[in-house]
């Protein structure tokens, strides 16, 4: 069997490799490092993709997430709800801008942000909502729509982990994850599900007033050459990693299918066993519905309800299987975000998770004997 990896890139990128250096080389043949026509044939590709208006490249997710906020005026002072159970990346930009941020708890089953905590959180202050499509599948936008519509917020997606995914709408209508709030940011960091070989990052939005300025911001604020209107930053996808990106983009609904495939014998494997809760998609097609593409994903992680979440992360690294906790500590009790208004019993699904969850190895390159293996493996121990 071949030794197991959290995320396997090289398998990957085998696929891809001609193709790929190719374009690489051409980058280098012809010295359009910057803004060159890879960037720009690229931001054309993920448009129609995604069906968006506007793909803005720029250096990483967290800028993008910066950037569309700097796009959205939004100014200190002004309070951003988003959720306790994530990546820091979205609450560190909302604090570095002298945002306020404001963390409420998630859904237990789907790991996403909780519409009901959100409208608690909503006070005169509060500017923005920003929900994160945790581990490959939508937040429950029609729900955070409605919200951000009746009290009159900005709705910001942070699409870093679910790139690819589908939400459909309770009236049964569609829409790609990033193109469904006022601005989207997304990551190309190597492990995410669209992923390039270095950093890299985009906004969407469908709003060409919204684009036109974010155009100007990650460009120092240059509308004109040598015209700076507003303060910038400077935040460029180079177009080396834009050639990647372009040779995986057409593949990225077969890389969400093969997730997906990998998924769906996880939870073969696991379902009935009282010591595990899988993970839950929100169309309840339980990951096995062929057609689905409600989750892609990104990780595929179990709550182990027994108390022995850490045990068994233990033996697995025994058995050389990689695991991730994602995450670890709510970001409410994280030093640097830490505020005197959070209350414990706020954040009870949070609380409970960060001492269940383990996510395991998840990547397009995971072969049957891979699968059985770490499946036995748990259910052993469990
Ligand atoms: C990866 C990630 C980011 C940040 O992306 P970078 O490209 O690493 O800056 C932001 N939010 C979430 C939820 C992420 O998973």
């Amino acid at each position: 069997m071949k030794k197991i990896q959290m995320v396997d890139l090289t398998g990957q990128y085998e696929d891809i490799r001609e193709e790929v250096n190719k374009s690489i080389q051409q980058v280098m043949e012809t010295a359009a490092f910057i803004n060159g026509p890879e960037v720009h044939g690229f931001q054309k590709e993920l448009e129609d993709y995604l069906g968006v208006k506007h793909v803005i490249p720029c250096a990483n997710g967290t800028d993008a997430l910066q950037i569309a906020m700097m796009g959205l005026g939004l100014k200190p002072g002004d309070e951003v709800i988003t959720a306790d159970f994530t990546f820091a990346a979205t609450v560190e930009v909302i604090a570095l801008l002298g945002l306020t941020p404001v963390l409420v708890d998630v859904d237990a089953e789907t790991f996403n942000i909780n519409p009901e905590a959100v409208r608690k959180a909503i006070t005169p202050k509060t500017k923005a909502i920003v929900p994160v499509h945790l581990f490959g599948q939508c937040a429950p936008m029609d729900e955070l729509l409605a919200i951000a519509e009746e009290n009159g917020l900005f709705l910001i997606e942070d699409n870093a982990q679910a790139i690819g995914a589908t939400h459909t709408f309770k009236d049964g209508s569609k829409k790609m994850a990033g193109t469904m709030g006022h601005v989207a940011a997304t990551s190309f960091f190597p492990s995410k599900n669209l992923g390039c070989y270095g950093d890299g990052g985009a906004i969407f939005t469908n709003d060409d007033d919204l684009a036109h300025f974010i155009r100007g911001i990650v460009n120092h604020g240059m509308y004109e050459r040598y015209h700076h209107d507003v303060i910038g930053v400077n935040s460029r996808l180079d177009s080396i990693q834009a050639a990647v990106l372009r040779a995986k983009l057409p593949r990225l609904d077969d890389y969400c299918s093969r997730r997906r495939e990998a998924a769906r014998k996880y939870n073969k494997a696991f379902k009935g066993n009282s010591a595990l809760i899988l993970p839950k998609t929100v169309n309840n097609c339980d990951g096995i519905c062929p057609t689905c593409d409600c989750h892609v994903f990104h990780q595929y992680t179990l709550r182990i309800t027994n108390g022995k979440r850490d045990a068994l992360a233990a033996h697995l690294s025994e058995k050389g299987i990689p695991f991730g906790i994602y995450y670890p500590i709510p970001l409410h009790r994280q030093k640097a975000y830490t505020d005197p208004r959070y209350r414990e019993a706020d954040f009870p699904v949070t609380n409970q998770l960060v001492k269940e969850v383990i996510s395991l190895p998840m990547h397009t390159e995971l072969d049957d004997d891979q699968i059985e293996f770490i499946t036995a493996t748990v259910l052993n121990f469990i």
